[in-house]
């Protein structure tokens, strides 16, 4: 595979505190020659959402993930089933898409988080959820006046009321910090990723996907009207392909893919619970998932058993000193953040990689000049929601069928190509320096 960071990007990753929630699901290696309708490349949540939709349609169903089930950012992430998934300012949506395209991207933010929802409730998935909507957070008094002018367009959007609190009422609304004031918008919530991971994986199963693990794709041919994938140890034969391999993908598998996305690290930590004393302390009581307004943002929550976990955008190398680093300013950025709990300890700390597309845009289709071989890639760090709602569409459009919930012109158009080639993360670098000094 010709993949873009080193080797460690790409390890087992021992800290994530999630892991420890659920017994992972035991999927076998493939050691045979299988043939079936759709076979799936990845084991994350759209991978997996696709093949529950498209086994529940009655189609053959082959999951191929070529490490543990979940082993991606589906099961490192921070749990936040958001809006989001674009990195497209509205205007230029509105340039690219017209102004109904850009209220499509909209609706399907909004429906992507109504299909997790409806997963978690129709599978009986007990993924200890919570918040009411989203917390935005003003990281200076300019950010506060531009959440002002942004409450005013969040009913057009969305079709929602967005509620404002000034600065003076953070305290008594739980939120404590170095906040200048903050935007609630009462969509989405909050859970436990891997919890969600294991549900959908049980409702594949149970519909008939035949889910296998430590099965890496290292081929994919094709061989008249089907589309032939080669692992170690068997082959697996399909009239349809979905590869949903997100920021673990290979610039090789296929070549199409070369330089067409941009895997970004981010880091999380989390804490021991914290005592009802030690939130007052900071003041932050709130259950609420929240960001702050930065472009190199930090986004936090207080889970239900009092844990706190705290990310941030990752480094540019997956070096181990570039880890201590990140590990470091992970550290250093939560304590400046939530003083009053510089002392309680950090229980875990995990990295994992999010997807950045040169659009701007995830895709979800077809792939150009490939029969029968579809993608679904690229939520820009937003893939809890985005990705299962990708998963759902790519089951509809595999069978040829027109998708249930909306479908974008900004999901269709094929993802365009990075400059630099397998160079293109050090575009990032200076990327990075611009955010920072536009972030004071
Ligand atoms: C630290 C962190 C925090 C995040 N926080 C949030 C958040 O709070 N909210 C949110 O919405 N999103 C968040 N995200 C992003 C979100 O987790 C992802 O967008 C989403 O999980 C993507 O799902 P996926 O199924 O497309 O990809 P992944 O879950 O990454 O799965 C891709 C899978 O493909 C497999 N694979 C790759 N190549 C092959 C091959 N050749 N053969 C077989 N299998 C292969 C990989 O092993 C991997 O398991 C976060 C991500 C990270 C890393």
């Amino acid at each position: 595979m010709k993949r873009i960071y080193e080797p460690a990007a790409y390890a087992a990753e021992p800290g994530v505190y999630w892991h420890g929630t659920v017994t992972s699901p035991d999927w076998p290696r493939l050691s045979h020659d299988l043939r079936t309708d759709v076979a799936v490349i990845g084991g994350g949540f759209t991978g997996l959402v696709a093949a529950l939709r498209l086994a529940q349609d009655g189609v053959g169903v082959v999951l191929l993930e070529a490490e543990t089930p979940g082993f991606g950012a589906s099961t490192r992430n921070g749990g936040f089933c958001c809006l989001g998934g674009s990195k497209a300012p509205h205007g230029l949506l509105r340039r690219r898409f017209g102004e109904d395209g850009a209220a499509a991207w909209y609706a399907t933010e909004k429906a992507a988080v109504a299909t997790v929802a409806a997963l978690l409730q129709d599978h009986r998935i007990d993924a200890d959820t919570h918040s009411e909507g989203e917390t935005l957070l003003a990281h200076t008094p300019r950010a506060m006046a531009a959440l002002r002018a942004e409450a005013r367009t969040v009913p057009e959007l969305y079709g929602v009321d967005p509620t404002l609190i000034e600065a003076g009422d953070m305290r008594a609304h739980g939120l404590g910090g170095p906040f200048h004031g903050a935007l609630t918008t009462p969509i989405g919530f909050a859970l436990n990723p891997a919890k969600y991971h294991a549900g959908l994986a049980a409702a594949a199963g149970a519909a008939g996907v035949a889910l296998y693990a430590h099965t890496p794709v290292t081929r994919i041919d094709r061989q008249g009207a089907t589309t032939r994938l080669c692992t170690p140890d068997g082959t697996v034969t399909a009239d349809r392909v979905i590869l949903a391999t997100n920021g673990y993908s290979s610039d090789d598998l296929p070549p199409w893919l070369r330089a067409r996305y941009l895997p970004v690290q981010s880091s999380v930590l989390m804490t021991r619970p914290l005592t009802a004393a030690e939130q007052e302390a900071q003041g932050w009581t709130s259950a609420q998932m929240a960001y702050d307004t930065r472009t190199l943002l930090h986004y936090f929550r207080k889970l239900p058993d009092g844990r706190f976990l705290f990310g941030i955008r990752g480094g540019l190398t997956a070096t181990p000193r570039a880890q201590s680093a990140i590990n470091r300013k992970i550290r250093a950025d939560f304590h400046t953040m939530f003083p009053a709990w510089r002392e309680v300890e950090v229980t875990h700390q995990w990295s994992g990689l999010v997807c950045l597309m040169a659009n701007l845009t995830p895709f979800a289709g077809p792939v150009p000049g490939h029969p029968g071989l579809f993608g679904g890639l690229g939520y820009h760090g937003n893939g809890v929601a985005m990705g299962s709602h990708t998963g759902a569409l790519l089951a509809a459009l595999v069978q040829g069928k027109t998708p249930d919930g909306p479908y974008p012109p900004a999901m269709q158009a094929p993802p365009a190509r990075f400059p630099l080639g397998r160079f293109r993360r050090s575009l990032l670098a200076p990327a990075y320096a611009a955010a920072a000094l536009l972030d004071r």
